[in-house]
């Protein structure tokens, strides 16, 4: 594997890669989100340029709110046309990772994924990287996989191919994992090349508007019903956390992505450093973490609930029953007293 050092390296052997016509897959974990699709969508409509035939393939399905993105029309999902997908997979000669570093949150498709001959390159910025790949750009520093992508573009040679669709799916990306730009946005390059998005003629307060201010009415009652009635907070840890079952989902007629952000609003207490959403599935609990400071949500959450992510932002999850995982987490945090109270 060649691990590839973004800002010196001029990825040499990529181009040469890049260089012939290729059948090429794009990817990224499963429940994407909106750096996961801006950076797949914007990569994808870059390599269409270039000449490549390209697919963009997300694991699942993913939340309207994303949908409005230039060449969503092209996004196939593996749970609704596994034929194809696995068809594309097979005959693909290149297989781009994108904000996916862990062949784990491949979902179901993930021995598909295993079984195919292409050369993979993974662009990532998640630590922890375990993909078996042929090129690794791995950068933990980066805001966003949507900021890496953008680089890859520069240093492929590529700024002239650059369009405004292209900027609007690589903007998305930035500013929705640095929560418009509040947090893993304090490095200048990134403040950087949001600006020279800008310069594409991008609509940046309609890209948050189409992002932000699209809740269904009972998406806003169901974040009413969690804070006030399902919040939880323990101020001697400086914890809170929610939980939604699967009947008081049904209950707000729930829509993939509904809850969302949700588990950043008790972060906003005075003292809470660390939150957790439980959200129950059919088949398992997935659950949401945040934290500020320095308490890694990554490494508890891997620890404990087989999962992983970032310092501050981490996802996991369960097969046990809703209350049995919410008993577990509450029995966890005097372990953690001193460390969460550290901050
Ligand atoms: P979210 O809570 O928004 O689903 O995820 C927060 C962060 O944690 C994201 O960077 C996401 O990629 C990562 N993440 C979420 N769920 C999982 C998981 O089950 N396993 C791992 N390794 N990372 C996760
Ligand atoms: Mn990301």
């Amino acid at each position: 594997m060649t691990i590839v050092n973004l800002s010196i390296v001029i990825f040499k052997d990529i181009k040469e890669l890049l260089s012939n016509r290729s059948d090429i897959v794009i990817t990224t974990h499963q429940n994407p989100d909106g750096d996961a699709l801006g950076s797949m969508l914007g990569l994808f409509l870059f390599l269409r340029k270039m000449g490549h035939e390209v697919s963009v393939i997300s694991p699942n399905d993913y939340p309207e709110f994303l949908q409005w993105l230039p060449g969503n029309e092209f996004v196939l999902d593996f749970t609704r046309k596994k034929k194809q997908v696995t068809r594309a997979i097979q005959e693909a000669q290149i297989i781009f990772y994108l904000d996916h570093n862990d062949s784990k949150r491949g979902g179901d498709m993930k021995e598909v994924l295993a079984s195919s001959q292409a050369r993979r390159i993974m662009i990532d910025h998640h630590p922890y990287p375990q993909l078996n790949v042929d090129f690794s750009i791995s950068r933990t520093e980066v805001s966003s996989t949507a900021e890496l992508v953008y680089e890859f573009m520069q240093d492929l040679g590529g700024a002239e191919l650059i369009d405004k669709d292209i900027a609007e799916c690589l903007y998305t990306g930035i500013m929705t994992d640095t929560g418009c730009f509040s947090y893993n946005s304090s490095r200048m390059r990134t403040f950087e090349i949001a600006s020279q998005l800008l310069g594409y003629s991008i609509e940046k307060d309609e890209i948050f508007r189409k992002v932000y201010d699209n809740f269904s009415a009972y998406r806003m009652r169901l974040l009413g019903y969690c804070l006030n009635e399902k919040m939880q907070v323990f101020p001697e840890f400086r914890t809170a956390f929610m939980s939604l079952s699967l009947e008081e989902q049904e209950r707000y007629n729930f829509a993939t992505g509904d809850s969302e952000g949700f588990v950043n609003y008790p972060l906003s207490i005075k003292g809470v450093c660390f939150t957790a959403l439980f959200i129950e599935r059919k088949d398992k609990i997935k659950i949401s973490f945040r934290s500020r400071g320095t308490f890694a949500v990554n490494t508890f959450s891997e620890k404990y609930f087989s999962g992983g992510g970032h310092t501050n932002a981490a996802g996991g999850e369960s097969n046990l029953s809703l209350g049995e995982t919410i008993r577990k987490f509450i029995d966890l945090l005097p372990e953690f007293a001193q460390e969460l109270n550290n901050k």
